[in-house]
């Protein structure tokens, strides 16, 4: 076994770790803004907004120019292409604008996913091919961290072995990339939701695929101290007739967690994956008040569990504007309150309990 040749020089890991940190500070997760234009489609359609350009540039402007009671939740905030190049209506920079208000800038460089030829409809993840040259460039405009989701189902037949190591390597060279640039990598492998599997066959699911998504980052020397994960919660199948409680997801949540995920690594962002507004929030907050020692941040990085009743109240009308941010600021303070373990439920926001499961969910 050669010894590894270090590609971070001690400048450069020190980088990659502050922004990850900064990111996750106490209090603070991160917002999932970046839907690509035909995941905008389909949440503008539900509220009869039509889905333009400058209708994009419109509303993500409302969410990043909500009061500065966002400020000390919102760690970062990730954006899909489009917007990077986007600019307030007084013309500054979207990232700017986000870097002046002390949130980090990430983009998602995935290029979603593909079926994986021989298996039961799973998929890998495209996007490797131009990322050195891509993250180079979004560096350059201000970006400090990344997003890549990979996707893996839960069948009888189903993650297969070659599921799990195609999305495992294909996440660990996408983060080696990333953090040649001085990009934190989030690191995604997101475990759908469907199905009707019980608790314990996704916690199972969960471990396996963590194991090797870890493996696989130290065969590609990544540095962990500069990555973030982004990992489904442990959470039965969505059709699973028995209901468990977020004390039973958040302990097996935070078992999985803690048998796969090393301690360097410095926070989890979990994504909301359907749950409801309530849930999400209610499930964060179980886990960080588990009895079990957790030695990274758990946080949030969700995209419809904080945007869903900020897009209803909206509902593509300017004079919603102010609606709109109110219900996103309600939802940024309850995540904030949940990733110390200190959120107390006040009753319901426009779309607070109502499921957001989309079946087969693409980003
Ligand atoms: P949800 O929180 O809506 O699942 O999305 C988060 C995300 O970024 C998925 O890639």
């Amino acid at each position: 076994m050669p010894h590894a040749y270090p590609f971070l020089t001690p400048e450069q890991k020190k980088e990659l770790s502050d922004i990850a940190q900064r990111i996750v500070a106490p209090g603070k997760g991160i917002l999932a803004a970046d839907e690509s234009t035909g995941s905008v489609a389909k949440r503008f359609q539900s509220i009869n907004a039509e889905n333009t350009e400058e209708n994009r540039r419109l509303y993500r402007q409302l969410l990043f120019t909500a009061d500065d009671r966002i400020t000390p939740c919102i760690g970062g905030v990730i954006l899909f292409h489009e917007t990077m190049y986007q600019k307030t209506d007084d013309g500054k920079p979207f990232p700017q604008y986000l870097k002046e208000r002390g949130m980090v800038v990430g983009i998602k460089v995935d290029k979603g996913v593909v079926p994986l030829a021989g298996t039961n409809g799973e998929t890998t993840t495209q996007g490797l091919d131009g990322l050195y040259e891509r993250c180079a460039q979004y560096k350059k405009d201000g970006a400090d961290f990344a997003k890549w989701r990979s996707v893996l189902k839960i069948t009888p037949t189903t993650p297969s072995h070659l599921a799990i190591i195609e999305n495992a390597n294909v996440l660990a060279r996408y983060a080696s990339i990333c953090q040649m640039h001085g990009i934190v990598p989030i690191v995604e492998p997101e475990i759908l939701p469907d199905g009707d599997h019980d608790l314990k066959r996704c916690q199972y699911i969960t471990e396996k695929v963590l194991a090797a998504v870890y493996k696989a980052l130290s065969d590609h020397h990544v540095y962990l101290e500069g990555t973030l994960l982004k990992p489904n919660m442990v959470t039965a199948g969505h059709s699973c007739s028995h209901k468990y409680n977020s004390q039973e997801i958040a302990m097996s949540t935070v078992t999985a967690l803690r048998r796969t995920v090393p301690p360097a690594v410095p926070g989890i962002t979990f994504l909301s994956g359907g749950q409801s507004e309530e849930e999400a929030t209610v499930n964060l907050n179980s886990m960080n008040q588990c009895p079990l020692h957790r030695p990274w941040a758990l946080t949030f990085s969700y995209g419809r569990a904080l945007q869903a009743s900020a897009l209803k109240a909206w509902g593509g009308k300017k004079e919603n504007g102010k609606a709109c941010q109110e219900e996103f600021v309600k939802r940024a303070l309850a995540n904030s309150q949940a990733c110390v373990g200190k959120y107390v439920s006040s009753g319901a926001s426009a779309a607070g309990g109502e499921s957001l499961f989309v079946a087969n969910h693409a980003y």
